[in-house]
């Protein structure tokens, strides 16, 4: 064994080229490293990580992703070490990622707290990685993305990208994704017609989870209520219908038809071209998103708004300025102290 400053020292010194031949043949050491990287926020680390990213561009795409959601106690750990294990013996080569927007505003995560996947993520052909942490939800998802490129070129055919019920990071996760799974626990029919109504209408599939013992019944009665409000909603892929199902996560019930149906959808979606139709969507959209946000950052970074900023939103609150003229001119005078 090395000794353990000789080991970091070959950690910190990975060239470009070992990275992406690592990645290319399935180190996971590597696959672990080069994920980091690309996690990291150093400007540095940015350049090498897109080198890497520009490298194995052509080993990415080939896998189909799945994003799935669920409030806490939902299930989705518990279902994604029963479905994982399934794949796996299959054959399947399966990453699970997690985009955890709390990790940005608070010190615990949702879904980092406890040891999730313990069993499935010492198979050798799972790979499981927590939420990437710090900054805004953009920066996370961002950073998941580009793990997900990192795991398709490391030969992983399957992808979770597992998220949290809270809203946003559904519709973050529905965007980078080609499946996008909803479980559902019984009860709380008042809220079904409000909150639930926006994540049904990104979902291509619901499951209503912990269909077992007493609980069965009201699980199979969920189904069809939640059947019934589908019918009256545009299905989140066209071509597809979203369906409610249920499913046991505990006891695997339902679980190998659940695959039946991710590839159904998939060779279905293939045969459309909404497949490939929607993949590039995706990419159009992310790169508006990544514009906007580094020119945002740029702007806010900038020495001269940093220092005339405050005063400005003083004439303007104190009604000296009109606002859209105070914007214009912070904008014309960013643009010539940017030297764009
Ligand atoms: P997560 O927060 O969505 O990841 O939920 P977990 O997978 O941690 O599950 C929350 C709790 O529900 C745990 O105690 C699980 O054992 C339990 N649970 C999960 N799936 C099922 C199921 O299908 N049936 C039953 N009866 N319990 C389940």
């Amino acid at each position: 064994m090395n000794d353990q400053g000789k080991h970091k020292f070959r950690k910190r010194s990975l060239t470009v080229e070992e990275f992406t031949d690592g990645v290319i043949n399935g180190n996971r050491a590597i696959i672990a490293q080069a994920i980091t990287l690309v996690e990291s926020n150093s400007p540095k680390h940015f350049e090498k990580a897109q080198k890497l990213l520009q490298r194995i561009m052509p080993y990415t795409g080939k896998a189909i992703r799945v994003g799935i959601t669920g409030v806490p106690g939902a299930g989705k750990s518990t279902l994604i070490e029963e479905f994982g294990a399934m794949l796996c013996v299959q054959g399947n080569k399966l990453a699970v990622l997690a985009v955890d927007p709390s990790s940005s505003v608070s010190r615990g995560s949702i879904l980092g707290d406890k040891t999730r996947m313990d069993t499935l993520s010492k198979h050798p052909n799972a790979y499981v990685r927590p939420s990437p942490s710090g900054g805004a939800l953009g920066g996370v998802a961002r950073k998941s993305r580009e793990t997900m490129l990192i795991c398709e070129a490391a030969g992983y055919n399957i992808i979770f990208v597992e998220t949290v019920g809270v809203g946003q990071s559904e519709i973050t996760v529905r965007s980078m994704v080609d499946f996008f799974l909803v479980l559902m626990l019984t009860g709380g029919g008042d809220e079904l017609q409000g909150m639930k109504k926006g994540i049904m209408e990104i979902a291509d599939a619901i499951y209503i989870n912990k269909a077992d013992g007493t609980n069965k019944q009201a699980a199979l009665n969920a189904k069809a209520e939640y059947n019934r409000l589908l019918h009256y909603l545009q299905p989140a892929t066209p071509g597809w219908e979203t369906r409610a199902f249920t499913i046991s996560a505990l006891t695997g019930e339902g679980v190998p038809e659940l695959w039946d149906m991710i590839t159904s959808f998939e060779e279905k979606m293939k045969k459309s071209g909404f497949f490939e139709k929607r993949r590039a969507g995706q990419l159009a959209d992310w790169m508006d998103r990544l514009i906007e946000e580094e020119l945002k950052n740029r702007f806010y970074q900038n020495a001269y708004i940093k220092e005339t900023l405050p005063e400005v939103k003083r004439q303007v609150t104190a009604g000296e300025t009109p606002l859209a003229r105070a914007v214009q001119e912070l904008i014309q005078t960013y643009q010539q102290s940017d030297k764009f």
